[in-house]
């Protein structure tokens, strides 16, 4: 046997206790999935199921993973979408989600520093009492935590003004794959030019590099008021130039989102249901533009007539279907739907949504889009829609989900993730890159070097300075060691 793993857990039990430690089926079975497409019959299980509540912890059952040279896999909330919490080698899995304590909150510096398994929404419920939000918002908050959107460094609804983690990030708590515990960053200042900025580098690593504990964050004032608009658009570049438009005139801008024709069925689908029939749609309408504006009431009533000018004026047609405009909000923020009824056309209990997250620059969406139909199409796959989010503060910065509906069987699952390879290449070829959202996970292994070239070898000797065994997350983001990879699958039986 190449791991006693009944020692593995006695000795972990010794370390942490016992009651944080589980090898019975239930358990091992329900960190066999996330949110990723894959096959009815897969079965992917972990040998052993730790959950510590604090850094120290973490780091305990590091160096006895480390010991026993067995791999570790992170886990959340498991609403990743790429696999990425699939623990593909077996091995132990990390559930941080009991590590979720508010260790302060600063209102006279305007951070927070909480336990990385600390969900989103439950942060925003606690900030809200002292006025205060961390406007990282993705539609999954109420499950997926602060760890999990620094390590797969996901998109926000609130991208276009405030950024991703990698703008709230400023300092946080790493044990790495030996179990050394690392303090990075700059504790709460804003800026910085000492040293490396390793704690950016966290951002996006997908647990590979290590477990992120601790992080400070910046959040900032809720604003007073919020309106909500939305606008069809002959073109996607119409609605692009309307948006940029909005932002160069100074308004308050807090999201924006850009939807071609297929994807409005989203949002009309609320609408059939409560009126019988479709909303009215302009013809020749191509593109859909849904924004947001946030500040003071009064700033805010005069930015919106003042957008709706600009909207006007670049051919768009503000939607006076209040419903339609409340439903695509309610998705992306409130989310006080009923979920399946909603959100979605077809019901995620048929098909599952699946994303191609691809980025490219503006001036590249049209041809993204077209290259989209027509890949959909190749792979004999049903289309969902494209919708562009923002996520650089202040400018035009696509974020894409290039979205179809994936169905359960093997054949359909190869299908969705060799259209998801193209695409990224697609993206690449056109100055653009594979993943914004999602992250490279196991899914794009093929396309990294096509990406990424001879720079994927230097982030290989990062990753083996922070993780010189390969146990943390392997076969995530970079291929393994062949003596690894063989390593691991005698292991996993
Ligand atoms: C209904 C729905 C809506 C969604 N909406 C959005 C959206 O609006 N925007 C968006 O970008 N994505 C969205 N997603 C995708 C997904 O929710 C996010 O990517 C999210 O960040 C995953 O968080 P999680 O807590 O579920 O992490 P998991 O799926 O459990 O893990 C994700 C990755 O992070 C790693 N990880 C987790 N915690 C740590 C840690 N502490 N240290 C190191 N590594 C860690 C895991 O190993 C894994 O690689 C959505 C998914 C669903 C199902």
């Amino acid at each position: 046997m190449l791991v006693d793993w009944e020692a593995l857990k006695r000795e972990i039990a010794d370390s942490i206790g016992i009651e944080k430690v589980k090898s019975d089926i239930v358990t091992l079975a329900a960190y066999s999935r996330d949110w990723s497409p894959r096959p009815a019959e897969e079965l992917i299980l972990p040998h052993l199921v730790v959950r510590p509540e604090s850094t120290e912890e973490v780091s305990e059952v590091v160096k006895i993973c480390n010991k026993y040279g067995v791999p570790i896999t992170p886990v959340a909330g498991l609403t990743g979408m790429g696999g990425g919490a699939i623990p593909f080698y077996g091995g132990v899995i990390i559930d941080t989600k009991g590590m979720n304590k508010i260790i302060e909150v600063d209102t006279k510096n305007y951070t927070v520093t909480v336990q990385t398994g600390i969900t989103i929404k439950a942060l925003n419920d606690e900030l809200e009492k002292y006025g205060l939000w961390l406007p990282h918002d993705p539609e999954s908050k109420p499950t997926s935590t602060v760890g999990a959107a620094i390590a797969c460094d996901n998109d926000s609804t609130f991208g276009i003004r405030w950024g991703k983690m990698i703008d709230h990030l400023l300092s946080a708590v790493i044990v790495t794959g030996t179990g050394d515990i690392v303090r990075v960053g700059y504790r709460k200042a804003y800026c910085s030019s000492s040293g490396l900025k390793l704690h950016s580098l966290l951002v996006g690593s997908e647990g590979t590099l290590g477990i992120i504990t601790e992080a400070t964050l910046r959040v900032v004032p809720i604003p007073e008021y919020r309106w909500v608009d939305g606008a069809f658009f002959p073109s996607i570049t119409s609605a692009v130039d309307a948006a940029r438009k909005m932002l160069t005139a100074g308004l308050p801008i807090d999201a924006v989102n850009i939807n071609d024709k297929y994807r409005l069925k989203f949002y009309t689908h609320a609408y059939r249901l409560k009126h019988g029939h479709d909303p009215e749609v302009p013809e020749g309408t191509e593109a859909i533009l849904f924004y947001s504006l946030s500040g003071d009431r009064d700033v805010v009533m005069f930015s919106r007539d003042y957008a709706r000018k600009i909207v006007e004026s670049y051919g768009g047609k503000i939607i006076r279907e209040r419903d339609i405009v409340e439903s695509w909000w309610k998705s992306k923020h409130t989310l006080k739907f009923d979920p399946f009824k909603q959100k979605w056309p077809d019901s995620q209990r048929e098909k599952k949504f699946g994303a191609a997250d691809v980025g490219v620059p503006p001036g590249r969406l049209e041809e993204l889009h077209k290259r989209f139909v027509e890949t959909v199409e190749k792979y004999g796959l049903r289309i969902l829609g494209m919708n562009i989010y923002n996520e650089r503060i202040g400018c035009i910065s696509p974020s894409i989900s290039c979205a179809v509906f994936v169905g359960d069987s093997e054949d359909e699952v190869r299908r969705f993730y060799d259209y998801v390879k193209e695409m990224s290449r697609i993206a690449v070829d056109l100055d653009g890159t594979s993943s914004t959202y999602i992250g490279d996970t196991w899914r794009l292994l093929d396309v990294m070097d096509y990406e990424h070239g001879k720079a994927l070898e230097y982030m290989r000797r990062v990753k083996e300075i922070f993780d010189p065994k390969w146990i943390m997350n392997p076969g995530k983001k970079f291929r393994l060691p062949k003596e690894i990879e063989e390593k691991y699958r005698r292991m996993r039986g």
